[in-house]
């Protein structure tokens, strides 16, 4: 797009326009378009060269009733001391943040925008054309939140694609491990249990697609069971040439878990299985771009060491301290475990012409410091999941219509219906390998 043009869904605001590109509860995320060649008042001259490479991340102001929040530098200070030691102070694992000063006519040049998408969304649901077709419109449960104050908010690296041949996915890798809470005779992970909950209890006409039962994912599947085999990788031989069978690189994590590889019929099952696995989960996205992605985060150590930190913090060990939590006195690893159980992965990867995919570079992101205020809401959840049986699948099937309730692949189910017992101990983990920069296409 050429600079001088007017981009869709953007306003002009001075020498700049701020462009939606997403929100989350705490959090509204922007990109800044820049006049070329406008030089702009000191303001403008300072914030252009900090924004190349970068979106701007908007805290929302808190309404009445709401629950504090921590300040952007408050965010950044915890991200530095906390949850960077705990990767070996690995920063490429992570995007990168930096601290931005902005001025009342931002927030309210955001705060302009986010109303008429307000007013796009009221309109959408009384089927009215948009009121502000330039923009998109909002989804239903953010609308009426605004962001702000002026004063410090993040610019956090922008992971969208550089160029026509790069693309962009992401997952959030959720519980890895089983809740602390969850009962012994659970056939359901906290993720699928949470999915299935959430799918029957919503009205029909309502149900969150993402949480259907049928489609949903299990995260557990991105570190454990069965994987794709060495033989079976999808593409990328270091030349960008697609890999042909058993021209794998053979640097396979195998998680400590054993990998089946039994007859050529239980091979051909786990393999059909895993790319179900990989397309459930990089939902959005094309099948073979799926099947690739999954294979590729698991040749890196990221996702076992990030489940072992969850289990350490808070697993399955750590009922006690997670019930005896409470908002005046939280258990400060409970705390961080909810943050790494809260992030989100962002790939980018590029499709060559001649159809080879290639990854380019994976990060973490979203790694909010978690105010004690949730404690309650957290053992609210765990109660409702408990007490429903949706760890069970024994959950009542009236809401969700006749006939047997459907329940996730969970791996947790079909590790037991296998007549094994889940395996929640430390995966092995290698440091140095937690991101293998030498199967990345970085410079
Ligand atoms: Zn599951």
């Amino acid at each position: 797009m050429h600079p001088h043009q007017k981009p869709p869904g953007t306003l002009r605001l001075g020498d700049k326009w701020l462009k939606f590109v997403g929100e989350g509860a705490a959090n509204t995320i922007w990109a800044v378009h820049f006049v070329e060649d406008s030089g702009g008042d000191t303001f403008t001259r300072d914030l252009r060269p900090l924004c190349q490479g970068y979106l701007l991340r908007i805290l929302k102001a808190l309404s009445d009733g709401s629950d504090s929040h921590f300040t952007a530098k408050d965010q950044l200070a915890f991200f530095e001391n906390t949850v960077l030691p705990a990767f070996g102070n690995q920063r490429s694992l992570f995007v990168d943040q930096k601290l931005v000063h902005l001025r009342q006519d931002v927030i309210d040049e955001c705060n302009l925008l986010l109303t008429q998408m307000d007013e796009n969304q009221k309109a959408s649901t009384q089927d009215q054309p948009l009121p502000h077709p330039h923009l998109p419109s909002r989804t239903r449960k953010f609308v009426g939140t605004r962001v702000g104050p002026a004063g410090w908010h993040m610019l956090t690296e922008d992971m969208r694609p550089r160029g026509p041949l790069e693309r962009f996915a992401e997952i959030k890798p959720k519980w890895l491990a089983q809740s602390p809470a969850a009962p012994s005779t659970a056939l359901l992970c906290r993720n699928c249990a949470v999915a299935t909950q959430r799918f029957t209890e919503a009205p029909e006409g309502q149900k969150p697609s993402k949480s259907d039962p049928a489609k949903y994912g299990c995260p557990l599947r991105l570190v454990a069971g069965p994987g794709p085999a060495p033989e079976n990788h999808i593409t990328h031989n270091g030349n960008g040439l697609p890999a042909q069978n058993g021209n794998g690189n053979g640097n396979h994590v195998s998680n400590g878990h054993a990998e089946k590889n039994g007859t050529n019929g239980s091979k051909k099952k786990d393999d059909d299985d895993w790319k179900a696995h990989a397309e459930r989960i990089f939902r959005g996205q094309d099948p073979r771009d799926s099947h690739f992605l999954f294979w590729s985060i698991r040749q890196h150590h990221l996702l076992p060491h990030l489940r072992n930190l969850q289990n350490r913090l808070a697993g399955p060990g750590c009922a006690d301290a997670f019930w005896a939590s409470s908002r005046d006195d939280p258990d400060p690893d409970l705390l961080l475990s909810m943050t790494l159980r809260d992030c989100s992965l962002f790939f980018r990867y590029e499709a060559r012409p001649h159809g080879a995919l290639r990854m380019l570079d994976f990060k973490l992101a979203d790694l909010d410091r978690k105010v004690a205020a949730k404690v309650p809401r957290w053992q609210d959840t765990e109660r409702q999941l408990v007490e429903g049986g949706w760890y069970e699948g024994k959950q009542k099937q009236a809401q969700a219509g006749s006939g047997e309730m459907f329940l996730p692949r969970c791996y947790l189910r079909e590790v037991q219906e296998a007549g094994s017992e889940p395996d929640f101990d430390a995966i092995p983990v290698d440091m140095t390998k937690l991101k293998d920069v030498s199967s990345l296409g970085l410079p």
